[in-house]
């Protein structure tokens, strides 16, 4: 059975064509397979729209959240609820191509690999969101430990064991996409265009996508706390200098009035200080997150 996973956030205007169209792809390929539609607490007429096509498709399941949680918790409860043994995730506004599901399957057949995702080669969407997009992967697949697959998002298929993988993590502040490079297993990659979304507005705020690419950062990457240390490790070095060229200066007589140096130096050191508390606190934020051990969502009801 194949499964697809997709998050829905107020897409009225798409979910009908969405709907259509990946049914009309997964028919092509089986007879057996399921659509779990998350309704990430829509407010709009997308649950109606999901529950009104699920009468004459037995296969589309819908959970339907009790607020909205955001994309990666909506994916991880889509995930939580495919029974397939290939899973597919996908965003629901048509920027992951649903003509491009026989694609993804038929490669992961064909290469017997554990998962298949596609990355864009291309993407047409507005100049400053490619810019800042682009730039958060060129950093994030730098500073990371793991091996990353760059330029993808959620879209992928795979295998019973990996979806099994990517279940067990519990952590709160989640990237799917890195967890989904952190778990191994062998992985292959298609490449695609990636179109704008098809009709209404972005969902995944300027705000929501910063966060996420912090969480990303954060969770995949010890480079935010090796900063701290190395600039510090600088900063001694670079203030002993200091130190001993003011003693030997006041020894030799030609010490300085030191007025402008003593205010840049505790300038300097005092925002260099508070940025990096800015980051531990960042640290602290997300240990608390964890810590606290809230559910990632609440499911108001799961249409089976
Ligand atoms: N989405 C969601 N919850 C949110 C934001 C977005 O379920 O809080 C869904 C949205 O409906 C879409 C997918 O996640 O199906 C990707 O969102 P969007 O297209 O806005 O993101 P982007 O194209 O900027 O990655
Ligand atoms: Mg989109």
């Amino acid at each position: 059975m194949i499964s697809v996973v997709i998050p829905l956030y107020n897409e009225n205007v798409l979910v009908n064509r969405l709907l259509e169209e990946v049914f009309l792809n997964l028919k092509s390929l089986s007879d057996s397979f399921e659509v779990v539609c998350v309704d990430d607490g829509s407010t709009d007429s997308t649950l109606l729209k999901l529950l009104e096509f699920k009468k004459n498709n037995k296969q589309l399941k819908v959970v339907s959240l009790s607020r909205n949680f955001g994309l990666q918790a909506a994916l991880t409860a889509g995930l939580e609820h495919a029974n397939g043994e290939y899973v597919i995730m996908m965003d629901g506004d048509f920027q992951d191509p649903p003509e491009m599901i026989p694609d993804l399957y038929n490669k992961i057949i064909e290469t017997n690999v554990d998962i298949v995702t596609a990355v864009r080669e291309s993407r047409n969407e507005r100049f400053s969101k490619k810019l800042y997009i682009n730039i958060f992967h060129k950093i994030f697949s730098s500073i990371t430990e793991e091996k990353q697959i760059s330029n993808a998002g959620n879209f992928c298929i795979m295998k019973r064991n990996a979806h099994q993988a990517i279940l067990k993590f519990a952590e709160r502040n989640r990237y799917l996409p890195g967890i989904r490079s952190f778990i191994g297993f062998k992985q292959d990659i298609i490449l695609f265009e990636r179109p704008d979304r098809l009709g209404g507005k972005a969902k995944m705020s300027r705000k929501k996508l910063f966060a996420l690419a912090a969480d990303a950062i954060y969770s995949f990457s010890k480079w935010p706390i090796k900063v701290c240390l190395y600039l510090g490790l600088v900063g001694i070095v670079v203030f002993l200098g200091a130190i001993i060229y003011t003693v030997a200066s006041k020894f030799l007589g030609f010490a300085p009035t030191g007025w402008s140096s003593t205010f840049l130096a505790i300038s300097f050191f005092g925002s260099v200080q508070l940025t990096f508390l800015g980051i531990i606190g960042e640290y602290i934020f997300r240990i608390f997150k964890e810590v606290q051990n809230r559910p990632i969502y609440f499911v108001k009801e799961f249409y089976e």
